[in-house]
């Protein structure tokens, strides 16, 4: 291919051509083969016509059919004629081809195997495409992306659907508009991305916001995307609505700890509300409350009048009481009521005692007057157990003492 090469020179572009890792074929527009490294006739060979590699065009008709038309049609006297075009060789090879027109009528054939990159290609693409196709079409879950600094780049058409979104609402705004106003602390954002930054990915349960304000119970989990310097590109979210599985549960809760009747505490909340309030920094004061002559309202409006009865003593509770109170139905007609050791809890139950004596309790045949008696016991005492047992002989001392009262254990020393 050159002119009276030196020796040396000769050599080295043997060996080049020998190692070069591209099929490299040199001919003459006129077909003449010049030229071909080995990696080209392994390529080839395979192809042409009896293996025949000594005319271009035929050795190359099942490569690139267009040949010569490319060839004779190409005008400019250097250049690139064919730019890395893929083509189908045997055995499910694929060639990169690459022409170029050298100088005058010689061309230079570029073969190059990109067998694997396609692989590759496919693969990528197979992969975007399921990708794709969950995360446009999962129903149950929002699928969102943020950028490094937390704002919004991408969404699927459920966070449409769960909150009523449009993309130019959320686009590039940060992740807090998906939270309620109260939850929306920059530092606490902050956090959020910082905890998922740190332990890769960051589970969350809570009230989100919907388009309208309105409220989403939903499952989170945030999972920070590494990018190639060991830092993060930015995160993935994928939420859940689980609202109605949080309905549910907090019915179920309010079951669990309601007294179906009045709606009060039942025994087994009161005596969690108990512990917890005993155990907090200013301790524990009880009102025990007991309604006066119970069984003779049953006896005279009968149980459902009665029924109505406990039922107001509650409203009344709640009433007079500072909101958040824990009332409790201790059991029967009796209520336990329960305030921190800071409380003047002698003058609340003396407060009650007024009020539940003021109230008629109306009913379809009239209406009906009760009262009832109190024991309190305030602070000091080394268990619940211990101050409840003080209040119930507080309580009985109420009742022989004539009902309708209130009275004080005496203070616990020490
Ligand atoms: P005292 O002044 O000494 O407390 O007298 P009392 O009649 O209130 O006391 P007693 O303990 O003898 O009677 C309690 C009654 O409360 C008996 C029971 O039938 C009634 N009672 C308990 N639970 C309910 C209820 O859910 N509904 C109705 N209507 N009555 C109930
Ligand atoms: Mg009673
Ligand atoms: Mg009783």
């Amino acid at each position: 291919m050159l002119d009276d090469p030196a020796p040396d020179a000769l050599e080295a572009l043997t060996e080049f051509l020998y190692l070069v890792p591209v099929g490299l074929m040199q001919f003459h527009m006129d077909g003449r083969v010049m030229l071909a490294n080995p990696l080209a006739a392994q390529f080839l060979m395979p192809l042409a016509p009896a293996g025949d590699l000594s005319d271009a065009y035929s050795a190359l008709a099942p490569l690139v059919p267009d040949l010569a038309r490319l060839v004779h049609g190409s005008t400019d006297r250097t250049g690139v004629i064919l730019d890395h075009r893929r083509c189908e060789a045997a055995g499910g090879v694929v060639l990169s081809v690459t022409l170029h027109r050298l100088h005058g009528a010689t061309m230079l054939l570029v073969l190059d195997d990109v067998t694997r990159l396609v692989e590759q290609e496919r693969r990528i693409q197979a992969d975007q495409q399921r990708f794709r196709a969950i995360f446009d079409n999962v129903r149950d879950y929002a699928i969102y992306t943020l950028d490094a600094e937390g704002c919004v780049d991408g969404w699927n058409p459920s966070l449409q659907r769960f909150g009523g979104w449009q993309p130019e609402d959320v686009e590039r705004r940060p992740i807090e508009v998906f939270f309620p106003p109260e939850d929306r602390a920059p530092e606490r954002m902050a956090g959020m991305l910082a905890e998922a930054r740190r332990t890769g990915s960051l589970e969350m349960e809570g009230w989100r916001r919907r388009r309208d304000g309105s409220r989403i119970w939903a499952n989170s989990v945030l999972t920070a995307l590494p990018d190639e310097a060991g830092g993060v590109r930015g995160f993935v979210a994928v939420s859940r609505d689980m609202t109605e599985r949080k309905r549910m549960e907090d019915e179920l809760r309010r079951l669990a700890t309601t007294d179906p009747l009045t709606g009060a505490s039942n025994r087994r909340a009161g005596q969690a509300a108990l512990a917890e309030i005993f155990a907090g920094p200013d301790g524990a004061a009880v009102l025990m409350l007991d309604i006066d002559h119970f069984k003779s309202i049953n006896d005279r409006h009968g149980h459902k009048a009665g029924d109505e009865a406990l039922c107001s003593l509650v409203a009344t509770c709640r009433a007079v009481l500072p909101a958040g109170t824990p009332v409790i139905r201790w059991g029967g007609e009796e209520f336990l009521i329960v305030l921190p050791g800071a409380a003047d809890a002698a003058a609340m139950a003396e407060t009650l005692r007024a009020a539940i004596a003021a109230t008629e309790v109306t009913l379809a045949e009239g209406a009906l007057c009760m009262t009832a008696s109190l024991g309190v016991a305030t602070g000091g005492d080394r268990s619940p157990e211990a101050l409840l047992q003080r209040a119930d002989a507080a309580l009985y001392a109420a009742k022989r003492g004539g009902r309708n009262r209130v009275e004080q254990a005496p203070v616990q020393a020490g």
